[in-house]
């Protein structure tokens, strides 16, 4: 073999080395990924609103022998409880041996996406056809949302405040739902508008009917005709649609994505993609802890974390002072002492459109589970910017359990930038840094993640949890 030169060895021995993570892995760590994400994908196809996200996480968390925490309850090591929070939002916790006087270990998700909600008076005819009104929820370029297949999932608070649960689109045999676009040969006008004009927010007009009523006298007679199945199907009037939460996704299910299998296209991955794999992690803790594992899957962060199923509401930091309480330690000393992972997905580079991004210091796919040290934009605003120690730590966690990882941030300085939930748990006094999957067409129907990330964001947050 030839010897190698000496600046190759200083090279080697000085500079940083970035790989694709398929080439620093075994055969058999990639089969590992790609069995995990077998279960990813059911739990996309099953989960693509927070409530049903929650009611997942409540049944998975039984299972493992989970129970609700009650107010007042003393907790030991080893103990498991959770609670939920208005059904949108749930926090787990796994007593550690050495309970809570160190801080626990959280993760953070959120489990709500982009969507197309109804407004409180959806329900309109017009030309012999019948829609529903929306208001697009959380950030999205509102032309994708045009001609494809939708589901509607939610509730209803009717009249007398029983509700039902609705989930129409989902099983092969349920209808969709369309919102309309123009044919090409009649688009010369729309085609001038602006790209975040070419559908207008009050041209989302989902399409659910076309048949009318057979009844001379009655005027909207296809709506009153939906109406009619409605009140069967359900039991509602025209009315209840006051108190209800609909949402409209994405109809499509997660498949795997190119002739490699090696990447999966769904809706929601942001941040599914992170709930899942914190979610996972914690529930798989075969053992005690030594710190106390946290999860928190939370509602509202695609509209900024505000509400009371929001981080940037309490209900965290009284899951935490409880957890204290039940343990004889004082609320603030544990959250101080604590640590968090802040699990959210990042961009990653698209070659397609690559000036959005910076080379050196963006993510990429199938380069592992993503650190981003500091979010923000413009100057850094509004992000909690981890410390040199705690981004020390982190890196030294993730080298010793040969975690492939990566760091990146969300775009080039000054173009856009975003942020997480990080900074409203920094905020708490504990010491946060995000970590996550990167992702491709971030907040499109259609989301790409590579089944490597996804695996390496588990074993991540599994790495955390232990310690
Ligand atoms: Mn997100
Ligand atoms: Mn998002």
């Amino acid at each position: 073999m030839a010897k190698k030169s000496e600046g190759k060895k200083l090279s080697e021995e000085l500079l940083s080395n970035r790989k694709n993570g398929i080439l620093c892995v075994e055969e058999e760590t990639v089969s590992e990924c790609d069995g995990y994400c077998e279960d990813y994908k059911k739990f996309l196809n099953l989960c693509k609103t927070e409530r049903e996200a929650v009611k997942y996480a409540e049944a998975a968390a039984k299972k493992k022998g989970y129970k609700p925490f009650k107010a007042g309850q003393k907790l030991k090591a080893g103990d498991k409880v959770y609670r939920v929070n208005r059904g949108k939002a749930i926090l787990l916790a796994h007593i550690g041996k050495k309970g809570v006087k160190e801080g626990v270990r959280l993760a953070a998700a959120h489990i709500d996406s982009p969507r197309l909600d109804l407004k409180q008076h959806p329900l309109f005819e017009s030309e012999e056809a019948a829609y529903f009104k929306t208001h697009y929820y959380g950030g999205i370029k509102k032309y994708q949302w045009g001609t494809i297949p939708l589901a509607l999932h939610g509730v209803i608070v009717k009249a007398d405040g029983s509700t039902v649960d609705v989930c129409v689109g989902e099983k092969d045999d349920d209808p969709v739902f369309c919102v309309t676009d123009l044919l090409p040969h009649l688009a010369q006008e729309q085609m001038k508008r602006a790209a975040g004009e070419i559908i207008k927010g009050e041209e989302l007009n989902i399409l659910i009917g076309s048949r009318p009523f057979k009844d001379d006298e009655a005027s909207d007679r296809v709506k009153l005709n939906i109406m009619r199945l409605l009140n069967e199907k359900y039991g509602i009037r025209e009315d209840d649609l006051i108190s209800a939460e609909l949402e409209a996704v994405p109809a499509f299910k997660a498949r795997d994505i190119g002739f490699d299998r090696s990447m999966i296209g769904s809706y929601g991955h942001d941040d599914r993609v992170c709930a899942y794999t914190a979610l996972t992690a914690q529930l798989s803790l075969s053992e005690t802890p030594d710190i106390t594992a946290v999860t928190v899957l939370t509602d509202k962060e695609e509209t900024g974390s505000d509400g009371n199923t929001g981080l940037r509401s309490a209900y965290l930091k009284y899951f935490i002072e409880d957890l204290a309480e039940a343990m004889g330690e004082k609320g603030r000393d544990v959250l101080s002492r604590s640590k968090c992972l802040s699990a959210d997905v990042n961009a990653a580079l698209d070659p397609t459109f690559p000036d959005v991004t910076e080379k050196r210091n963006c993510a990429y796919i199938n380069y592992g589970v993503v650190v981003t040290k500091f979010t923000g934009a413009r100057g850094k605003s509004g992000t909690s910017d981890a410390s040199a120690e705690f981004v020390g730590e982190i890196r030294r966690l993730m080298d010793n359990n040969k975690i492939v990882w990566q760091t990146g941030e969300l775009g080039r300085v000054d173009l856009g930038g975003g942020g997480t939930v990080a900074a409203y748990i920094a905020n708490l006094d504990v010491d946060t840094i995000d970590v996550g999957v990167p992702v491709l067409c971030m907040h499109a129907p259609y989301e790409i993640v590579s089944k490597l990330d996804v695996y390496m964001a588990y074993k991540a947050f599994e790495a955390f949890f232990k310690g």
